[in-house]
């Protein structure tokens, strides 16, 4: 126990601010020869991290544990503010408890301070009091009582013993995020600790148990899933054991925001598809429906005025959209758009076919078509795909002649969090503007192919919702904590503001690692990871090097063959690989041949629904029903390769003899063209190719895995389907075994593995990966410099040993309560 003697005490104080309040109880510390006076800039630097407020108007600030050097005596100072001073957003502190402390000899204070906090009229004498003996005689008496009941020996319930040893004791931080863990869960959870129980909702309590290094607790767990909530408290315990004893701040970037503690709070749970925080306004997506839409016609003149008006209305609005926060590319895109609706012969066309005696609609949509016809049939394949954008544009101004809102999004102005049944990729591809702060989705996955967009475009979502969406109002501001797979709703005041200031800090870490961008992901003990881009499309290309990535692990070649009628001929595929490649600068490519099929149909290739099912003709096992598409792909490969270094790889391979023929049709093709040899790697993405990854090894030149779909197909899960897409975890320990032994395979073969599934992309798991072996980890472009930063701060030993923690847990969840030891 500490001893304190009125010295220690500063009645009367009124401060101005929280930094105040803690140079005062410092300056306190310090002129008792307690600390060094940087002790008091760590105070402040924790501060910022957590707040350590405790309840009832007592906070108990203290530094952080790297920095406790600067402690020259264990001692406690007091400073009263009878006026109080705003510690958190509508949190006022009166008692002011600066805490010097080696290891864990606060423990016992902050236990005796939960007396005072559970006694609010205690508290508020203690504000005002003239007499500092009054709060050393409330502190130490607290330790006399008892806390908690006597523990009953028989429970009806599931319990589990485990033996705490984190040497900083169960100190404010992990008790509120215990605390919090067990709020999420509906049943009851308890702790036993030396015949004393609590219920474990809340910090305060869990505090006054006074648990420090080598106390032995059972956790008592009634209600339902016992048996997953048992496991995951157990997993969680295992964390706070092994909290980090140096770095604490240097937590995982998306996990820094929690809510204020002891509040009722209204939640909608789905599953995270893409990390982050967003606060804003909620906001329906509903698709735009034109076919069915009629319009009313007038005669000639009215119908002439009226396209005229549409398409200066389109200008207008391609114009304002231009002048948006957007990038180059966004930019130039609308640029084009607004000067082909400018396009005088267009309008002129149209009016002609009026005059001829169409109206306004049937006319713009003919002359749109048969311009748009024209060029693609253009032998210059770049300006052929200017066919789509002429369509683009004719659809704008077809919007604005049937009334129906052009984007539902443009009149949209502030910052939103869209809600919606569910994205089509072709829909979320064009969600790029930055009012979208966050998505939310009745249905949807975090494997499907709005998930990727919505990631590379480092958008927070949260899908696979379900029902309770309906719940959200629309237009009401909450809180999306997709890193948590909730949304907050009616959040308080508090919680708006420290999501606010949440919301800031990751910027400007954003800021910071974007600025260290180019540095390679080198680990502290010199360990590298390459960190390369996934792309699939030709626009993205552009902006690989300028995210720092080192290449592009993954092309997903399918792009062009999605969302049209006709497969691309080779000049096309050439086209478009080619200025891929160039916009690399010399930098490598991984192309993957085509994929289609899945959450990727093309209705255009004849292919029956089973045929385009996960089980079906998907990936290369379509090359092989169809080598003409297969071959004239290869061909154009074999020709962007002159360009730059690419190599290939193959999804979907299932069996060895599966590349075996994919590498025979590539090495036809490539000595048709007299090409030169390059890489041919295998996509681990079926559970068989694990099994045989050994064999496959020997063959191909690099493996690269697909934790997306070998997700979906270890767990047998549809990585689309609404409802069970929320156990298709990739950190699911099932999954990592499989990825260790397919690391293990190539590694002896002396062949190197990357991953470019989404689970190279999701902080923890690219630290999981890393401490696999992986060597190489691809991801969307706007993710780079976050992962390479995050992994700059870590070491290899370090992550094996969380590699081999994830390994043995139960399940994901577990997994996902881990963090490095550092
Ligand atoms: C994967 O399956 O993890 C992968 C990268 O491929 P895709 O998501 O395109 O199926
Ligand atoms: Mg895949």
């Amino acid at each position: 126990m500490l001893a304190m003697t009125p010295q220690d005490v500063r009645l009367g104080a009124a401060v101005s601010s929280k930094e105040e309040a803690i140079r005062a109880v410092g300056e306190i510390l310090l002129s008792s020869g307690s600390i060094q006076p940087e002790y008091v800039e760590s105070m402040l630097a924790r501060e910022k991290t957590a707040t350590t407020f405790l309840g009832n108007g007592l906070a108990i600030p203290h530094g952080r544990p790297q920095d406790s050097d600067h402690i020259l005596q264990t001692r406690v100072a007091v400073l009263q503010l009878p006026g109080g001073v705003e510690w958190t957003p509508g949190k006022t502190a009166h008692l002011v408890f600066g805490i010097a402390a080696k290891s864990d000899e606060h423990i016992g204070l902050l236990r005796q301070l939960t007396g005072i906090v559970s006694d609010a009229s205690l508290a508020r004498r203690l504000a005002e009091t003239a007499d500092a003996r009054e709060i050393l005689a409330a502190v130490s008496t607290g330790v006399e009582e008892e806390q908690g009941a006597e523990a009953a020996e028989d429970f009806p319930g599931s319990e589990m013993e485990v033996l705490f040893s984190n040497p900083r004791g169960f100190h404010l931080r992990p008790a509120g995020k215990f605390a919090r863990a067990v709020q999420a869960y509906p049943g009851k959870v308890t702790l036993v600790v030396k015949r004393r129980e609590v219920e474990a909702d809340s910090p305060s309590r869990i505090l006054s148990l006074g648990i420090t290094s080598g106390d032995t607790l059972r956790i008592r767990v009634q209600g339902e899933d016992e048996t997953d909530t048992l496991s995951l408290l157990a997993a969680l315990m295992e964390e706070i054991n092994n909290e980090p004893q140096e770095k604490e701040a240097d937590e995982i970037q998306t996990a820094q925001w929690t809510p204020g503690e002891g509040q009722a709070m209204t939640t909608l749970e789905g599953i995270m598809a893409s990390p982050g925080l967003a606060l804003a306004r909620t906001w329906q997506w509903h698709p735009a429906e034109l076919t069915n839409q009629k319009r009313v016609t007038g005669d000639t003149d009215a119908e002439v005025a009226a396209i005229k008006h549409a398409i200066l209305t389109a200008k207008k609005q391609l114009l304002l959209l231009t002048e948006g926060n957007l990038n180059a590319v966004q930019r130039g895109l609308f640029e084009a758009h607004a000067s082909l609706v400018a396009d005088d012969e267009v309008a002129d066309e149209t009016a002609e076919l009026i005059r001829a005696g169409d109206d306004a609609l049937t006319a713009w949509n003919a002359t749109i078509e048969n311009r748009a016809h024209r060029i693609a049939s253009l032998e210059d394949a770049h300006l052929a795909q200017r066919a789509d954008d002429i369509r683009d544009v004719g659809m704008r101004v077809q919007k604005i002649l049937l009334g129906v809102d052009v984007d539902p999004l443009e009149s949209v102005i502030e910052p939103i969090i869209l809600v919606a049944d569910d994205l089509e990729p072709s829909q979320a591809a064009q969600l790029k503007a930055d009012k979208i702060k966050g998505i939310c989705l009745r249905k949807g996955s975090p494997n499907a192919h709005a998930a990727i967009v919505s990631r590379s475009l480092g958008i927070p979502m949260l899908v696979a919702i379900g029902a309770g969406l309906e719940h959200l109002t629309m237009g009401e501001t909450v809180i999306l904590d997709a890193s948590a797979g909730r949304i907050i709703l009616q959040p308080s005041d508090a919680d708006i503001e420290s999501a606010k200031v949440a919301i800031r800090e990751v910027n400007v870490q954003r800021d910071q690692e974007w600025d260290c961008r180019f540095d390679p992901a080198m680990l502290r003990d010199g360990h590298r990871v390459e960190v390369v881009a996934n792309i699939g499309e030709t626009s993205e290309a552009h902006a690989v090097i300028e995210s720092g990535a080192e290449g592009v692990g993954l092309l997903r070649s399918e792009f062009l063959f999605l969302d049209r009628d006709h497969a691309p001929d080779e000049e096309e595929q050439y086209q478009a690989m080619r200025e891929m490649i160039e916009a690399l600068q010399g930098m490598p490519m991984i192309v993957r041949t085509l994929d289609i099929g899945g959450d990727k149909p093309v209705n255009y290739l004849g292919l029956s629904d089973l045929d385009l099912s996960f089980l079906g003709l998907r990936g290369f096992r379509l090359s092989q029903a169809r080598p003409d598409l297969a071959m004239t792909q290869l061909r154009a490969i074999f020709r962007a390769a002159e360009h730059g270094p690419i190599k290939l790889m193959f999804p979907m391979i299932a069996t060895p003899n599966d590349f075996l023929r994919a590498r025979e049709m590539t090495e036809k093709v490539r000595r048709e063209m007299g090409a030169p040899k390059i890489e041919l790697g295998v996509m681990i993405e079926v559970p068989s190719a694990v099994a045989m990854a050994s064999e496959l090894a020997e063959l191909a030149d690099f493996f690269s895995i697909g934790t997306n779909d070998l997700t979906q197909y270890t767990l047998a899960i549809d990585r689309t389907h609404p409802l069970l897409a929320r156990r298709a975890d990739s950190l699911h320990p099932a999954v990592l075994r499989l990825i260790r032994d397919t690391v293990n395979a190539a590694h002896d073969k002396g062949k190197w593995v990357g991953v470019c599934g989404g689970l190279a992309a999701d902080p923890l798991g690219a630290l999981i990966l890393t401490g696999l072996g992986v060597d190489e980890l691809s991801m969307p472009s706007a993710l780079v410099p976050q992962i390479k930063a995050l992994l700059r701060r870590e070491d290899s030993v370090q992550l094996a040993e969380l590699a081999t923690r994830a390994l043995h847990q139960r399940d994901a969840r577990a997994v996902r309560a881990l963090r490095p030891a550092h």
